[in-house]
């Protein structure tokens, strides 16, 4: 496995110089790139005895960008020699989860773990939704071989209303967080090993219940195409050989051939929250959303940061820290920057294609009191074609975050731990 490209980089600096989030000087911009290879290189046979775990804790303390690194993906399209900078930031995360394992608060986006997110949001769900997740969790019996699949990805099984529409009546749902969102989020937190266990074990589930039994997957998140599509059989070897497709993709090609009627416009000012996964598809996720903005009949304006310049929605921000008592506050300060960044354009809502970063969004909103609407894009589809979205997410921000703000405060207690794929 090797993620970054070790001869290729001439230390210029300019990956990290011009990094959304971290602000260095050309100066410190190269500093950093030199110490994190040297550190590294310097790191990563060494044993594991107390005084090195130390002083690689040392290592990793003393990085801005390994400490406020936001996981946003930017820095690999930054650099000009095809090095993916990012990924030698998650090299580090990864040798850092091999001495110290994951701080406690990370057990609730675990689903091996006994009080993960997926539980603990399971009694704040209606009868509706609750229904819905079983049928989403059972659907091999129903599949015959010329289907589509819609994916869930784990994230939209915390608002399973947000999918709860008529649009989606003729498409089989197939979703369960035990495919761990093909391990997105574990790559972000850069648990490289994990992530490979974890693409292992989501291959054998499609062989052994899916195969045959579907053409084609439409991930509904794109952290679960980027990671079937490119991580995991460019950096893992591991080929789903599966035909997907992009849920913009999917929507724009309906709304193109009529299959989805509108029947009225959504004349609303719309900023929109370009998911950090979705860089590595580049141009075509950003234009596609922004073509379907327009399609429904709505104006866009783009905040400072857009494409491939995008803040993170601040799960990202859980990623890095000096301490992880902070983890929680990093995340909720990171996703009020991206809120603020939203309302400074004056428009009337914020569009996400991510239910990851909706989540997260929710959260930071329900907090701040933001006046700024957060639709997935979806739902603006779903109201152009005349429905009324359930939306519920400013309630389920609210749950939510009473779930981490609880967590977080018996995980002070709790030891770092090391994460089991079942
Ligand atoms: S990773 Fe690329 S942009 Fe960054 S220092 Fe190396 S060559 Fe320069
Ligand atoms: S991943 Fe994003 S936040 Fe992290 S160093 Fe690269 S550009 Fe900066």
């Amino acid at each position: 496995m090797k993620f970054f490209n070790f001869e290729e980089c001439n230390l210029c600096g300019e990956c990290f110089q011009k990094c959304p989030e971290l602000k260095l000087s050309e100066k410190e911009a190269r500093n950093e790139i030199k110490k994190i290879l040297e550190g590294i290189k310097g790191f990563k046979n060494s044993g594991h005895s107390e005084k090195k775990k130390a002083n690689f804790l040392k290592f990793i303390n003393s990085s801005e960008v390994l400490t406020h690194c936001s996981s946003c993906f930017s820095c690999n399209f930054f650099c000009s020699r095809g090095c993916n900078p990012y990924f030698l930031i998650l090299e580090c995360l990864n040798e850092k989860y091999k001495r110290l394992g994951l701080p406690a608060i990370n057990k609730l986006v675990i689903p091996t773990e006994r009080k993960n997110i997926w539980q603990e949001t399971a009694r704040h769900l209606s009868e509706e939704e609750k229904r819905l997740l079983t049928e989403w969790q059972n659907l091999e019996k129903k599949l015959n071989a010329r289907n589509e699949i819609l994916l869930t990805g784990c994230f939209t099984n915390l608002m399973p209303y947000l999918i709860d529409t008529k649009i989606l009546m003729e498409i089989p749902i197939f979703g369960t967080h035990r495919l761990w969102c093909s391990g997105g989020h574990i790559f972000q937190l850069g648990l490289l090993d994990v992530v490979k266990e974890i693409g292992t074990k989501n291959i054998e589930f499609f062989n052994n219940c899916l195969k045959g039994k579907f053409n084609k997957v439409i991930p509904i998140m794109d952290a679960e195409y980027i990671m079937m599509k490119y991580i995991y059989p460019e950096y893992y070897g591991i080929n789903f050989n599966i035909e997907l497709e992009p849920f913009l993709f999917w929507l724009k090609r309906k709304l193109k051939n009529k299959e989805i009627q509108l029947n009225k416009n959504i004349n609303k000012r719309i900023t929109i929250h370009d998911n950090c996964f979705a860089k590595a598809e580049g141009e075509i996720l950003f234009n596609s959303v922004r073509e379907i903005v327009e399609i429904i009949g709505s104006e866009i304006k783009e905040m400072k940061h857009n494409k491939y310049n995008s803040l993170c929605c601040g799960f990202g921000h859980g990623c890095t820290y000096k301490n992880p008592i902070f983890i929680p506050s990093r995340i909720i300060k990171g996703s009020i920057k991206k809120l603020k960044e939203a309302e400074k354009t004056r428009a009337e809502a914020m569009v996400v294609y991510c239910s990851g970063c909706l989540v997260i969004l929710s959260m930071a909103k329900a907090i701040l009191k933001s006046k700024i609407e957060i639709y997935h894009i979806f739902e603006l589809v779903q109201m152009a074609a005349g429905e009324t979205p359930h939306h519920l997410h400013t309630k389920r921000g609210k749950e939510i975050f009473k779930i981490m703000f609880v967590n977080f405060i018996k995980s002070i207690w709790e030891k770092n731990f090391i994460v089991k794929v079942k």
